[in-house]
């Protein structure tokens, strides 16, 4: 019999149909042609994109020229721009706004590599470096209530045809609804518990074991209770903390260090999949707001993994549940027998 799971932070529900029982094997994916010529993020190509916000470089070496480790530039195609002032304002009952917010691409080696899999894992802490001072820079723009990291890998999760690692930093002008949900949900736990949802998933999860796939020090990636999507993963600090920019230098190379192995292992699982993934962190604390009063102890940063394996369809759009071929438990399996 499928299963009704709710997500404990936002009450969403999935239908774990495992009687579809979907293995690996069972989802095709296909092979993406790499396309020939220059590549712009490559080392050496560095006139080929905006001029760079930010990098990490070898000492000596100058901006927009090659030395470097990870380079952020202005997306050539901005969902949102950088100049003007908001203008909210209203149009009978519809409110609306100005497009303004930032959005930069984080290029995350010179070399030409497609999958952060594939990066070496003090690369990976360098591309965490550098998000962490992007958000610090983006927070005093005034402007912004939020920023998003997320990326895009393959075709059919939005990654275009290029194949060079690169993730997405969206600053925005409202906080997103997604977010919202979550923070909301985090609050209602907290005001009846008086604890963090997500710090008690973590005590659960490492008491019960059958949905944790690695257990580092200081960081847990576990198959959600939950799972919309067949090998969604989740990143999360053991301990609690809802700003993910606060993350201490020391645990910076702990993340690259789980994000590279779950990486790899949903590479190898699943033949190199498209997917995406997210980072879920605090908004932007103004001064002002007090909206969000307990969100130093109620609300958890994470990264959400998801595979693209399956689509939504019309049952998904019409309810807002999702329909997992593959439970939870058996993805965690899977994953943790797949060595790295
Ligand atoms: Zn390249
Ligand atoms: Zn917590
Ligand atoms: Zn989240």
């Amino acid at each position: 019999m499928p299963e009704l799971r709710k997500d404990p932070v936002i009450g969403r529900w999935v239908i774990i149909a495992s009687e579809r029982a979907k293995r690996p094997e069972d989802f095709k994916i296909e092979k993406e042609e790499s396309p020939q010529g220059l590549c712009p993020f490559c080392e050496g190509n560095e006139k080929q994109t905006p001029p760079e916000i930010f990098a990490v470089r070898k000492s000596q070496t100058k901006p927009n020229q090659p030395g470097w480790d990870v380079r952020v530039v202005p997306s050539i195609a901005p969902l949102l721009n950088e100049k003007g002032d908001l203008g909210r304002r209203g149009k009978g009952m519809y409110d609306l706004m100005n497009s303004i917010g930032a959005h930069e691409v984080v290029i995350e080696t010179p070399e030409h590599i497609a999958n952060i899999a594939d990066l070496k894992e003090e690369q990976i802490a360098k591309v965490i470096d550098c998000y962490v001072e992007r958000f610090i820079q983006l927070e005093k723009d005034a402007r912004f209530k939020y920023v998003l990291m997320f990326k895009n890998y393959g075709r059919l999760a939005g990654g275009g045809r290029l194949k060079h690692a690169r993730s997405q930093l969206i600053a925005t002008p409202v906080n997103p609804k997604r977010v919202k949900e979550e923070l909301v949900g985090a609050r209602r736990y907290f005001e009846y518990k008086e604890r963090c949802v997500f710090c008690d998933i973590v005590k659960q999860e490492l008491q019960q074991k059958e949905r944790v796939i690695v257990d580092i020090d200081g960081l847990i990636a576990i198959s959600p209770f939950a799972s919309r999507f067949p090998f969604e993963v989740w990143i999360l600090p053991k301990e609690h903390s809802c700003d993910f920019f606060s993350i201490k230098p020391e645990h910076r190379r702990d993340l690259a260090g789980i994000i590279k192995k779950v990486m790899s292992k949903l590479k190898l699982t699943l033949n190199d999949p498209p997917y995406n993934y997210i980072l879920h962190t605090a908004p932007f604390r103004r001064p002002k707001g007090g909206y969000w009063k307990t969100i130093d102890l109620d609300y958890h940063w994470h990264i959400e993994i998801i595979p693209r394996l399956t689509r939504v369809a019309g049952f998904e759009w019409g309810t807002g549940f999702y329909l997992n071929p593959t439970s939870p438990e058996e993805a965690t399996k899977i994953l943790r027998e797949t060595k790295v």
